[in-house]
């Protein structure tokens, strides 16, 4: 048995499967009424011929049409409220990595929850009051910053708000304040331990870190083991997305084994992108969301366009909420070259493998006289002392490699340490520069 101190929330986390669904069909019938407020959702219900009672069982969520970010873009920015304005108190944005934002609106209430599923999170992996939580997300639009601030604060830690960038200053405020959790996204993280070594500092001796949350973009199992052993923490994955509040929806226990995803607040499915149809569970396809406690704004079936599966079976944890895997991608992050569907995160499983290299790569896509062709660029370590015959092997070595995982032969080529430009927020992997007219 799980202590119960283990737990924020030791009666909603420890539901079983039985209460689980039984309080998600009562949220759903709940949700399905509310949305009937919202010109959006009783237009699409019109056209669908469905009727709010028409939802009985979970299965009947079927029933109900998909949302898709084009819904959102269409109704912005207000057009799928479900309460007046005059209900809400904040808007967030997504950061618009794949085209025109959107807007997600809360009321207090909906503020209010979201704090306890991240503060659920914190606690799940071990922080707890006494500890110092410093947050390296933008703080504004993208959810990245109040998100954790608000949940860090709930669970009672000392907050340091420090907000992206300045990295020598994020460092100085890991000694003065003693900071023991960090929240950063992976390619932050990495570059964290890079100034850490230009300034001298070792994380293990002259800081007292023990707990990074890593998320908003994806990462391989491999970058997370670097960054673990860089910084000598625990990470763990964090995912969220601004259409569903932002952190917190799922995340992973201390087993590192799947993220939890809280099914008192969303219904999960996961479907073939092609056929729409649900897939079994184990199976890759397309995460959709359906908020079941949310007020200003719920979304019913979202097509998130991340690419996940469930983890079958049973968490040692104590927890009964489903698992998902770490993100493969998005779906329209996916790279068809010469008729090969390949995700950046193989050529990162890849590169992640040899410590000759660093954490920063640039994928380049080129149009070339006859074909299609991909350049992948990588920073060698900074401890890297290897002469030209070395660093020919390792080119070979990482070629073939690749060819195995992606069915392509790319042109690799090492760089210094440093080379390659660093992104405020997540990190830009692919430059797609391939000509449409060929
Ligand atoms: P944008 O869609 O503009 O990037 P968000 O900040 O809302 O705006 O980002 C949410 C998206 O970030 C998710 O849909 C997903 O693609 C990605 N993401 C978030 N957390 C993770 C994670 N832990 N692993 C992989 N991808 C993630
Ligand atoms: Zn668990």
């Amino acid at each position: 048995m799980t202590e119960k101190s283990e737990f924020f929330n030791p009666e909603l986390e420890t539901m079983d499967r039985e209460q689980i669904e039984k309080l998600q069909l009562e949220r759903l019938k709940t949700t399905v009424e509310h949305c009937m407020h919202s010109a959006f959702y009783k237009q699409r219900f019109k056209e669908a011929g469905l009727e709010p009672g028409d939802i009985r069982s979970l299965d009947d969520i079927r029933k109900i049409p998909f949302t898709t970010k084009q819904d959102l873009r269409d109704t912005y920015p207000f057009g799928m409220a479900s309460v007046p304005l005059s209900q809400c108190v904040r808007l967030h944005s997504s950061s618009g990595t794949t085209g025109n934002p959107t807007v997600i609106l809360h009321t207090q209430k909906d503020l209010n929850e979201w704090a306890n599923a991240v503060a659920r999170c914190l606690w799940m992996v071990g922080c707890r009051p006494d500890d110092v939580f410093q947050n390296t997300s933008g703080y504004g639009m993208f959810t990245g910053g109040l998100g954790f601030q608000y949940g860090a604060e709930r669970l009672g830690m000392l907050t340091v708000p420090a907000a992206a960038g300045n990295t020598r200053r994020q460092l100085k405020f890991f000694t003065d304040f003693g900071t023991t959790v960090v929240h950063a996204i992976p390619s932050y993280a990495t570059r964290i331990y890079e100034v850490m070594q230009q300034e001298g500092i070792d994380p293990r001796r002259d800081t007292k870190l023990r707990t990074l949350v890593i998320g908003a973009e994806p990462h391989s199992e491999e970058q997370r083991r670097r960054i673990q052993d860089m910084l000598g923490v625990k990470a763990y994955n964090s995912f969220g997305m601004s259409e569903m509040c932002g952190p917190g929806v799922a995340f992973e226990c201390k087993e590192q084994n799947g993220m939890h995803i809280w099914e008192d607040y969303y219904i999960v499915e996961i479907v073939d992108p092609k056929t729409l149809e649900p897939v079994p569970d184990g199976e890759i396809g397309e995460l959709v969301l359906t908020t079941i406690n949310r007020e200003a704004m719920p979304l019913l079936r979202y097509r998130t366009r991340d690419l996940t599966r469930i983890i079958p079976g049973e968490c040692p944890c104590g927890r009964h909420h489903k698992r998902i895997d770490r993100m493969k991608g998005r779906s329209d992050d996916m790279i068809v070259l010469r008729g090969v569907n390949i995700f950046p995160i193989q050529v990162e499983q890849v590169l992640m493998r040899y410590k000759e290299l660093g954490s920063n790569y640039l994928i380049t896509l080129k149009t070339d006289e006859v074909n299609d062709s991909m350049t992948v660029e990588v920073e060698l370590a900074q401890s890297y002392t290897g002469g030209h015959d070395a660093q020919k092997a390792l080119i070979k070595s990482i070629t073939s490699r690749l060819h195995d995982e992606i069915l392509i032969t790319p042109l690799v080529m090492l760089l210094q340490p440093g080379s390659l430009a660093q992104s405020e927020g997540k990190a830009v992997r692919v430059k797609d520069l391939r000509s449409v007219f060929k």
